[in-house]
């Protein structure tokens, strides 16, 4: 028997029309109004699914907002500039975000903060966290919705729940991987013809070269997002900061990976009641950042972008503030700094407009 009520939605639709694409699948796990994960739940915190960097602390936006004040300066100090969030969970990253660019008070006046949010049960948590910032802020749908001036635009474990499309490679050239359905259970099959031309060329080109049963992972939705900052960039000077888990070279092989409680799960145990996130391919990103005419700084791992931006710093001046946070705090730094936590699985990249300096945290 189908475990939830989207598995038994998902399974009839494919008894109609046949298989879907993984992405279709990720699509509806993640995103359907009444059954999807996200619209149905706060997924966040110990007590949920999956902790993220700015939840385990609050250095992490603090540090962010460094990077926020600096690339404002770079782009010339605009009187009036769009600060977009990609997927803003709880809203913690941003209300410690703006903590630090309140420091500077001409940039913290000129931010028009907007969220883009899919969730609508986020919305409201990231209402109420970012109603005490005592800063007006915004949601549109898409970044086509966000007003064309000068921008600059964030994404924490954003770009890892996109949906992602699977081909394997034949003997006859890539085939999709799909999902299908055998008796009441949903199962991974290939669709059973070669992916034309027209899908092949929009593959980054970074993998390596391809063996039988090979996987390779694309991100279309991710590469629409290119599409976009190419066109705004065009515009307007803007800046781009994705912050996410992934290879800093294009790697074979299927990383759909399903979470609930903090443990792994099979990715069709519970449609729309598990996490669904897939590695980023950070070269990938690149190369076709590269190919749309932007700049792009790094990927650098995390630890490396965090130590740049003063972390240590932070703490040390934290722990003169509260002596007795030094156990918390040291735990906190090692959750986002070490090797075996997040420290260089997560890494950040920067898109960016031409013609700006360096941006902080890449030098
Ligand atoms: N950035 C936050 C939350 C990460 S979880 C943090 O670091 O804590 C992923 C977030 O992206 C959630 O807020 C989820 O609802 C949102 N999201 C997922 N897919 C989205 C989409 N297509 N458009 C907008 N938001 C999306």
């Amino acid at each position: 028997m189908a475990s939830t009520a989207l598995a038994q939605r998902i399974r009839a639709r494919i008894d109609r029309t046949g298989p879907i694409s993984v992405a279709e699948y990720m699509t509806l796990c993640l995103l359907d109004p009444v059954d999807g994960y996200y619209p149905t739940r706060d997924p966040l915190g110990s007590d949920g699914d999956f902790v993220t960097a700015p939840e385990i602390s609050q250095m992490f936006g603090e540090c962010l907002g460094l990077w926020v004040i600096q690339s404002w300066d770079d782009l010339g100090r605009p009187d009036r500039f769009n600060l977009v969030e990609l997927g803003p969970g709880r809203g913690v990253m941003m209300a410690d975000m703006l903590k630090t660019v309140a420091l500077q008070p001409d940039c913290f006046k000129a931010a028009n903060v907007v969220l883009i949010e899919a969730s609508a049960a986020l919305q409201a948590v990231q209402a109420k966290t970012l109603g005490a910032s005592g800063v007006q802020v915004g949601w549109a749908d898409t970044l086509d919705d966000v007003d064309n001036r000068p921008t600059l635009i964030v994404g924490n474990e954003f770009l890892d729940c996109l949906p992602i499309r699977q081909f394997i490679q034949t003997s006859d050239g890539w085939s999709e991987r799909c999902v299908g359905a055998d008796g009441s259970e949903l199962r991974f099959e290939t669709d059973g013809h070669t992916a034309p031309e027209s899908v092949t060329t929009a593959f980054p080109g970074t993998h390596p070269d391809p063996a039988d049963g090979d996987l390779l992972e694309i991100c279309p939705a991710a590469a629409q997002i290119v599409d976009h900052l190419r066109d705004r960039f065009a515009q307007r000077g803007g800046r781009a900061l994705f912050i996410d888990y992934g290879p800093a070279h294009t790697e074979f092989g299927d990383t759909l990976q399903a979470i609930k409680r903090h443990e792994k799960v099979g990715a069709f145990d519970a449609p729309g009641d598990t996490d669904l996130t897939a590695r980023v391919d950070f070269a990938g990103l690149a190369a076709l950042a590269l190919q749309a005419g932007l700049v792009v700084h790094g990927p650098v791992p995390q630890r490396t972008f965090l130590s740049r931006l003063g972390i240590e710093v932070r703490a040390a001046a934290l722990l003169r503030e509260h002596e007795g946070a030094r156990p918390k705090l040291l735990r906190q730094l090692h959750r986002l700094l070490d090797e075996d936590e997040m420290g260089t699985l997560f890494k950040s990249v920067c898109l960016s407009s031409s013609g700006l300096p360096h941006p902080l945290g890449f030098t």
